[in-house]
Formats: C-alpha cells, structure tokens, sequence
C-alpha cells in the first residue's frame, strides 16, 4: 500500500532565499520543488502533503515553544499518516530532533528531520536529494523513532550532532552507528533501530518552562566566573568538562563553588567537550573531585540530548534527585547503558 508522508517546513537554509543581509527564510517551498522536479519524478515520491509553518524561522531562533509546535502538529496528525518529515535550519537541528524524541513517546512511525547546507534556490542544492532521502526513509515502517537524515546517512535524532559547518557531510552520531544509508541502494542497519514496546500507545509529553543551562571549562576559569553562572536561576546545569570528565581539582574555591550549587539542589551533570567517548569521573582524581562536589556524569550522551533530557524530565515534574536517576536509563535510545 502507498505510504502518506506529511512534510512540515519549519524554516532553515533548504527553503531560504538571498536577502542584503545573507540567506534568510522563505516561502512557497512546494513552488521551488515544483521547479526542480518533473511531473514525472514527482509522482515517483513517496506520496507527501507539505505544510509550511506561518513563521518560518533560522533555526538558530529556535525555542522551547516551536519545540511545543512541532510535536503538537505531528501528533495530531500521527493518525492521519504513515510518516513524517520535518524540514528545519541545520544550525540545532540535533536539539530539535533530540527534543522531540523525548516528547513523543512510544512512535511507532519515522520522523524524518532533514535541511539542507545550500538552499533549493541554489543551482548547488544538497535540498533536493536530502529531501528525496527523507521521504523515502519516512516511508519505512521498520523506522519507529526520531531520525536525522542528511548527506546520505541516516542518524538516531538524539545521537546526532552538526560537526562542519561547510561539508554537504554536517551531521554524524559520535558514540552511536549511523542507522542507515542511501547509496545505490538503501540500507537499514534493523539490529540498531529503536524498538518501542508494542503495548504502550504513542502519546505527546507536554514541555513545560524549566531551565538548564550550559556551562564549559576552560583553562584559568575561576571560582567567581563559575558562581556567577551556577547563581543563575536555573533548574540544572550541564558542565562540559575535559576527556573522560576532568576538571581543575587544584582550585579548592572552584570546587567549593560547584558543592555549594549541588548541596542548594541545583544538579550539575558532567558532559565531556570531546566528540566522542564517555564520562567516567572516577578515571583521574581530576574527574572524582568533580563527583565528590556532587557532580553526575552524564555518560556518552550528546550536549544537544542531555540539554532537552533535561527540560523534558523537568517538565514531567521531577525533582533533581528524580532526575538524577534517570540520565543512565535509556528513554529513547541516547544513551549507551
Ligand atoms: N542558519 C541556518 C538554520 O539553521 C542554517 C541551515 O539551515 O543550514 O536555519
């Protein structure tokens, strides 16, 4: 039976246009493609219905609220189709799709974000065949989660972070295998895919207002600079240190900055600036002095995911200690346990 893919376009470089201060978002998306493909190869698409948000926005306008928006639209029309497609700006494309992970719990159909690096305004796209790859992995009922798909390969959502700026090959997923690929012919790679537990229905998790921030190291950062951000009135932080999770344990104030914020109730959780690998604070005493002022590790899990974990387990109203426990259970596959 032929698949129904709704295709929501959210903004970003796929759809923009030239303007006196650089690319910015625009319109009639559906016209562009009309543009660019033939009656004829068009048919050949899996069958998809485009919507464009009334707002169209860079991505690096996003918010909380548009977050709201996405996952809404998608579930009320979860019934309706077989597979959807987000189209959205690069820029925190990883946080969108990390996000919507979390709030739309137990998928039993794909969610395809894709972009694009130039937009199909351009006689150099990469929007067209991004977009054509999307479709066709939306299409795929093996696919039950929140997946990335650019360049070719195709990412778990919460995995996947924007590594190049300039590369048509912007995204990857450090600490998990990509998905699938598309080449000559398309491949799923099924042992790795998300299975939700067949009993429990899909359902939308509101997000709520809550706050976390991101705080890194670097060398000569002291106690003052540090308190200055940990006063701020946040519900956690992600501190994102060095290697397996170390930081200055010879700054005695330092440290004493991170117990004061851990002891008030503020949850520190320990992520490493390097791309790939895990947290193990107990690795170096660099890294256990940070756990003895109340630090967690965070483990393998992306900045982009940990940061919408966070405001998603806060939003379903648990405490830091609640939360705690849950950064090493797996809720969407972001995490190696
Ligand atoms: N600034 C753009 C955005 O994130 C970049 C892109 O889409 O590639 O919306």
């Amino acid at each position: 039976m032929s698949k129904k893919i709704y295709v929501a376009y959210t903004g970003g470089t796929i759809g923009m246009r030239p303007s006196d201060s650089g690319y910015a978002p625009g319109g009639n998306l559906m016209g562009l493609l009309e543009d660019k493909l033939s009656p004829e190869v068009m048919a050949s698409l899996p069958e998809f219905q485009l919507f464009e948000y009334p707002q169209l926005i860079d991505s690096s306008n996003i918010r909380p609220d548009n977050w709201q928006h996405i996952a809404s639209d998608i579930a009320s029309r979860y019934a309706q189709f077989d597979g959807f497609v987000v189209l959205h700006g690069t820029d925190t494309m990883a946080y969108s799709c990390s996000m919507i992970s979390f709030m739309l719990q137990n998928l039993h159909k794909p969610v395809i974000f894709t972009g694009s690096q130039i937009p199909l305004c351009e006689a150099r796209t990469d929007g067209l065949e991004n977009l054509v790859g999307a479709l066709t992995m939306a299409a795929d009922e093996r696919i039950k989660e929140v997946c990335l798909y650019f360049n070719g390969r195709l990412l778990r959502g919460n995995r996947s972070s924007k590594l190049n700026a300039y590369l048509f090959d912007a995204f990857d997923s450090p600490n998990y295998p990509w998905l699938g690929r598309e080449d000559i012919h398309v491949e799923l790679n099924e042992t790795l895919l998300w299975q939700p537990k067949e009993a429990e229905t899909f359902q939308l998790v509101c997000d709520s207002e809550t706050h976390v921030g991101i705080v890194q190291l670097f060398p000569g950062i002291n106690a003052q600079w540090m308190a200055s951000a940990l006063n701020q009135p946040m519900d956690a932080f992600i501190l994102r240190t060095y290697g397996t999770g170390n930081g200055p344990d010879a700054d005695l104030a330092l440290l004493d900055t991170f117990v004061r914020a851990t002891t008030s109730g503020k949850l520190i959780v320990n992520l490493t600036q390097c791309h790939r690998g895990t947290v193990h604070q107990g690795s170096y005493a660099a890294g256990s002095a940070l756990a003895k002022a109340g630090i967690v590790g965070g483990l393998d899990t992306t900045t982009e995911a940990m940061f919408c974990k966070l405001h998603h387990l806060y939003s379903l109203g648990m405490n830091s200690e609640e939360v705690k426990v849950q950064l090493s259970v797996s809720l969407a596959g972001e995490v190696s346990v």
